[in-house]
């Protein structure tokens, strides 16, 4: 038996990670959290929703065992369980600033949000269903409750449920017996949206529901709108009824914002909150922050946060030292291809030779697919720079590459390691490493 307990662990951990992350982060991810259990290569953190363990695991893994390391031992992994007791209790809200006048149109958006506004300016009459996609914090959820929010106000009957309430709602009424309320319920609108679907591929009954609730509302031409981190065609498990009827009406993607983009949702954020921050500071922030608005957001609020607790004037310096502990992909050195393939090479016994070559057994075949998608995160080149590195292959493979790891990342704990322990080498070289 372990003298201290998990939970005293945790407790500990949240007060370092407290000062590691900005304070909407902390509120949203962290605060709820509760130690679990730990031995000497696990511990176990309980969320409260599958939402959060997706997003810690994705997003903060590596923060977080870096902290639980210094608490415990060397090595420890850190996994994320739900908490059923809560499960129940979560319930999406809507965000009054969840506006389409809040939202900055850029052409990483642009398809998107003349999609969603035509949807929700005439339901039924235009795209059904309308399935958007796109990375974490790129702006899916934001314009799925302005789609809600425009509707409300001309008085169209909308529901906005994530697919894990749904899903919830789904088991209790079958616990309950009162599938008929459940029907009624997501049936009876004019317009439906799902947010997160992705979260009910692989619950085969809920599928088969929704399945049946699509069908209804898609026959009375009532709107269906759905939000995914992925296409349908990657969505896992998913059966292929379902999958041909996601793509029936327009699939419209978010990309990841460009600079000007960054820059200009900067400006409009620090005008929103009625703060001035100098244009060097914003461009700063726009530079390093890249893939995620949310984050980029948080970093806005963290610099000023940061230059009114010390009561300095907020200069790019001062910026960078707010957002240092962020992101971890904000202080991080320039990610070479000669860098990557050194590191991926290393860690599967292979040489950089092997990469850029033709050999085509599976390790090769694997190390080679691991190192296109680590370069792709480094976000310096492009895919098709990225294919030339690797002996001239089309983007069309690097495309694959990058999908088929962050596809199997998720499901092979042991690829997943593998993949940590490069980046982190990759972030940490040993010359410059700290601990
Ligand atoms: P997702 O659902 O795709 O993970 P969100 O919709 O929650 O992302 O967006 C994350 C944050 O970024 C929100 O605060 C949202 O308001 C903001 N955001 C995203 N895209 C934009 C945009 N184009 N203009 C303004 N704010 C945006
Ligand atoms: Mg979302």
């Amino acid at each position: 038996m372990e003298a201290r307990s998990a939970q005293q662990i945790w407790e500990t951990a949240l007060g370092e990670l407290q000062l590691q992350v900005t304070k909407p982060n902390y509120r949203t991810w962290l605060e709820k959290t509760t130690g679990l259990s730990y031995d000497e290569s696990r511990f176990v953190v309980g969320v409260p929703n599958t939402f959060a363990a997706e997003y810690l695991a994705r997003n903060q893994r590596s923060l977080i065992e870096k902290t639980l390391i210094g608490l415990t031992h060397p090595g420890v992994e850190v996994q994320f369980q739900v908490n059923s007791a809560r499960v129940t209790a979560t319930s999406p809200s809507i965000k009054a600033k969840y506006t389409f006048d809040n939202f900055v149109v850029s052409p990483s958006n642009r398809l998107a949000y003349a999609a969603a506004r035509s949807v929700a300016e005439k339901p039924g009459a235009s795209y059904n269903p309308l399935f958007i996609y796109g990375g974490v914090g790129l702006g899916k959820t934001h314009l799925m409750q302005a789609i809600y929010q425009l509707a409300q106000t001309e008085n169209i009957k909308a529901l906005y449920v994530s697919a894990e309430q749904f899903t919830n709602e789904f088991v209790s009424a079958i616990q309950a017996k009162s599938t008929a309320e459940f029907r009624h319920k997501f049936r009876h609108v004019d317009m439906l949206l799902i947010d997160d679907i992705q979260f009910i591929s692989g619950k085969e009954q809920t599928e088969e529901s929704f399945f049946h609730t699509f069908n209804e509302l898609h026959n009375a031409n009532h709107q269906i709108v759905l939000a995914s981190d992925r296409p349908p065609k990657s969505m896992p498990h998913i059966g292929d009824r379902l999958c041909s009827r996601f793509e029936w009406g327009l699939i419209a993607d978010i990309q990841p914002p460009d600079f000007d983009t960054r820059l200009a949702i900067l400006k409009a954020k620090a005008k929103q909150q009625e703060v001035e921050v100098a244009l060097d500071v914003l461009e700063f922030i726009a530079q390093r922050i890249r893939q995620n608005i949310r984050e980029l957001e948080g970093s806005l609020n963290r610099a000023v946060a940061y230059a009114k607790l010390f009561g300095a004037i907020l200069t790019p310096e001062l910026a960078a030292r707010a957002v240092q502990d962020i992101s971890p992909s904000a202080n991080q050195t320039t990610l070479t291809p000669e860098l990557v393939m050194k590191a991926v090479a290393e860690r599967f016994r292979l040489t950089p030779a092997d990469l850029t070559g033709r050999k085509r057994d599976r390790a090769t075949a694997l190390a080679r697919q691991v190192a296109m998608y680590l370069l792709k995160e480094a976000n310096n080149c492009s895919l098709a720079q990225i294919g030339l590195e690797f002996g001239n292959r089309d983007h069309a493979t690097v495309i694959h590459a990058c999908r088929k790891i962050s596809r199997d990342i998720d499901n092979d704990p042991y690829l997943r390691r593998q993949v940590l322990d490069i980046r982190k080498e990759l972030q940490h070289p040993p010359e410059v490493r700290r601990r």
